[in-house]
């Protein structure tokens, strides 16, 4: 067992570090105010390799390990969470879905535009009615002669009116529940398809998260995306690498909080010691040390087990489930040590608060992640 980085992924570390304290993290706390989506950033990104991390390199992208992924991933969302869940959902929703269903002819006519950056990827599962209970869905795909004409409407889609390739999912056979969920690829510009009302969340303020229309939207059977009713079997294997990589950005906001926090309670004066002399602010510390730690090992544990060819869907959701809880705490903690400018907006603290919270509510809230972990401890039970 090796804890260590190899060479390859400290460089990749190093890089992606450099270009978030240039390129992000000076410009993270404007961009949350302004509440806009930083499409400056998409170019440079795209040449670092970071938006076809899994893409093999013959579709153009960096053809990188899921381990890779997780590292840049966590550099990212240290410096904004925001730019941190643009890379996560194109990358593991809508490049994953397209990498893991698609045919040679799709993988060959979307990935290029994906990884180049050329494209940015959104991912529509999400219903007003239908969340955790993907079986509600009520968006409908019908089969005329060739073509589908898919109606309905989705809901909170990262990157829902700045993407141009869309993986949508819509029933096929409504009476098999989300066993008759199939995806499907359709492009921006598409007649019917169009983003609705834009989102306004507590956090992650420079992220486009919108509602999704489909109005009798005709696509050909060539962008139906895998089997029919399969969609949704293939999301579970989507999500079972996504939500590693969501791991990952939770550690990786926290981890600004904790720089954060460590560095004010050095300096902050109160009877006449810096707090960070005081055993309670010592503790707070101490936890967020430790529990970011172990957040970060069982990310890497369920990373590399997907890398070496492995079912991960407990490891995945216990790595989900724990560091989005871990993370939590941990902004909140940060919050505490900088007292009253905690709450302020000088200090970006309140900021990975309110933007670390997704972390227990996407790709499957905490709760649902209980249910897949117990789910599969007690398989036995049938
Ligand atoms: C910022 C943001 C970005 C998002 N991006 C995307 C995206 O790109 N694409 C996409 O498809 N979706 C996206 N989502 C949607 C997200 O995945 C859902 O919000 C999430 O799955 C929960 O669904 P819901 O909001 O409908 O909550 P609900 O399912 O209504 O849950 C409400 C509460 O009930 C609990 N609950 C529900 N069922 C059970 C049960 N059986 N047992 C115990 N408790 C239960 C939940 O845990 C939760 O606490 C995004 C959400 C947000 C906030």
């Amino acid at each position: 067992m090796n804890f260590d980085l190899d060479q390859d992924q400290e460089v990749l570390q190093k890089s992606v570090r450099d270009f978030c304290a240039r390129a992000i993290i000076p410009h993270a706390a404007r961009w949350d105010e302004e509440e806009r989506f930083p499409a400056e950033v998409i170019g440079p990104m795209a040449e670092l390799g970071l938006l076809g991390m899994h893409v093999p390199e013959s579709y153009g992208g960096a053809g990188m390990k899921l381990h890779d992924y997780v590292v840049a991933l966590e550099e990212v969302a240290y410096a904004d969470g925001s730019v941190g869940l643009t890379m996560a959902s194109h990358n593991s929703l809508c490049s994953g879905h397209i990498l893991l269903a698609g045919n040679d002819a799709q993988k060959a006519r979307y990935l290029p535009r994906l990884a180049s950056g050329k494209a940015l990827g959104a991912w529509g599962l999400t219903e007003p009615g239908s969340g955790s209970d993907a079986g509600a869905a009520r968006t409908r795909a019908v089969r005329q002669g060739a073509d589908w004409v898919l109606d309905g409407s989705k809901t909170f889609i990262t990157q829902g009116s700045v993407a141009e390739i869309y993986v949508v999912l819509a029933s096929t056979t409504p009476e098999k529940r989300q066993k008759g969920l199939t995806a499907f690829v359709i492009e921006k510009g598409t007649p019917g398809l169009r983003a609705g009302k834009r989102l306004e969340k507590m956090g992650l303020h420079a992220s486009d998260t919108t509602e999704l229309i489909l109005e009798g939207v005709v696509v050909p059977d060539e962008q139906r995306l895998g089997p029919i009713d399969h969609g949704f079997f293939d999301t579970l294997k989507v999500l079972d690498r996504g939500r590693i990589g969501i791991g990952a950005w939770a550690v990786g906001i926290a981890r600004a909080a904790f720089d954060a926090a460590r560095s004010y309670a050095k300096q902050r004066v109160q009877f006449g010691h810096p707090i960070a002399e005081f055993q309670a602010v010592r503790h707070m510390l101490a936890d967020m040390a430790t529990e970011l730690d172990a957040a970060r090992l069982l990310v890497w544990r369920a990373a590399c087990s997907q890398d070496a060819g492995r079912s991960t869907t407990m490891e995945s959701s216990i790595a989900k489930y724990y560091a989005a809880r871990a993370a939590t705490r941990a902004c909140n903690a940060a919050v505490q040590i900088h007292g009253g400018y905690g709450y302020t907006r000088e200090f970006p603290v309140e900021r990975y608060l309110r933007d670390v919270k997704l972390a227990e509510i996407g790709e499957g809230t905490n709760e649902v992640q209980k249910m897949v972990i117990a789910r599969e401890i007690l398989k036995d039970l049938g």
